[in-house]
């Protein structure tokens, strides 16, 4: 089948009977990435490093591939992304910063800058990034590659000085918890409980769940979150409705955003629970990498869209009002970007974008 019969045939229908009901007028994905191999130092699968091989994607994936890759997705809605760029050793941060801030004036994209601690930016640094180019926040820096990350704490990874910026500013902190045992680790719930209440106007938001793509992880993890306001989950990668469900029924789903992980999440096939780490079950066709399992004898569609299908069944099955649910979807993303620097940034990006 070609890549337009599979549209057709099978994205399409899909999508039509089971998402676009469920969805508001306009979509904000709250966890996207664009980047080009050319401001990376190495490339991380060559790199010959322990994890090296564990996300292996595409080397380019410029705004433009980002917005196609949205619309193939939700065909019908407007697609709206939150930005930001390699997040990783191998980037060159002043190039990835170029980069991004560039792509930030595309329609409908909001950019974060890559921030934190151990990127060991020169003083002040940070700060005239923001002042320059209207980023609604940073994107944590991580300094490992793939899963070779034993003992981090979240107080290495995040300082006094982009913290403090971050509450001054209201800037979106997102945050891709470190260790094996990810939000479900008390040492993390610590760190994240600590990090919400010394800096209560910093919005920090916890990639994939605070990575949490188990039920079995959620189950520990949620309960830390009751009484931190300022920390909201983006569902990227997420695709277990009970998953969502301990969240929407712990804590509710205002502080729900979701997310796919674009170019990641727009392989087609799903993320699995198998014993007790996921697998990706894809198409054949993409890179091999770590906990993938490629396959042509299934029918798949985006894992986008499959991500939008666990918040609508975890929806369901706690009975979430119709509008709170496409609120998941929409307004419970913006309302934090609206809110960075009394709402200053956005209103200067709006007016930068081509
Ligand atoms: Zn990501």
């Amino acid at each position: 089948m070609t890549d337009t019969e599979r549209l057709e045939k099978v994205d399409g229908p899909f999508y039509r009977n089971e998402v676009a009901p469920i969805l508001p007028p306009k979509v904000l994905d709250f966890h996207t990435h664009t980047w080009s191999a050319q401001n990376w130092k190495v490339k991380p699968w060559e790199s010959g490093k322990d994890g090296g091989t564990y996300m292996v994607t595409d080397e380019e994936y410029p705004p433009e591939r980002l917005a196609s890759d949205g619309r193939r997705a939700f065909p019908d809605r407007p697609y709206e992304a939150v930005i930001f760029g390699y997040p990783s050793p191998v980037a060159d941060w002043e190039k990835d910063t170029a980069f991004v801030a560039a792509a930030g004036q595309h329609r409908g994209f909001y950019p974060l800058v890559l921030g934190g601690q151990e990127l060991a930016l020169p003083p002040g640094r940070l700060r005239r990034a923001l002042d320059a180019t209207p980023f609604l926040g940073f994107k944590v820096f991580l300094n490992w590659i793939g899963d070779a990350y034993g003992d981090k704490t979240i107080e290495q990874m995040l300082g006094p000085e982009e913290m403090t910026l971050a509450n001054e500013r209201r800037l979106v902190v997102l945050l891709h918890v470190p260790r094996s045992g990810r939000l479900a680790d008390p040492v993390i719930q610590a760190g994240v409980v600590k990090l919400a209440k010394d800096y209560p106007g910093a919005q920090i938001v916890l990639a994939h769940c605070g990575r949490c793509y188990l039920p079995s992880e959620m189950r520990r993890a949620i309960g830390a979150l009751r009484d931190v306001p300022n920390v909201h989950l983006d569902t990227s990668m997420v695709m277990d409705a009970l998953v969502l469900q301990m969240v929407m029924d712990e804590i509710g789903s205002d502080r729900l955003v979701f997310a796919t992980d674009f170019p990641v999440a727009a392989m087609r096939g799903r993320r699995v629970r198998v014993m007790d780490h996921w697998v990706d079950v894809v198409l054949d066709g993409y890179p091999p990498s770590a906990y993938r399992l490629a396959s042509d004898g299934i029918r798949a569609t985006f894992m986008a869209v499959e991500i939008a299908v666990a918040i609508r069944d975890a929806a369901e099955r706690v009975g979430l009002t119709d509008a709170r649910r496409r609120a998941i979807f929409y307004d419970n993303g913006i309302r934090l970007l609206e809110a960075v620097d009394q709402g200053r940034a956005i209103q200067r990006l709006r007016g930068e974008w081509r």
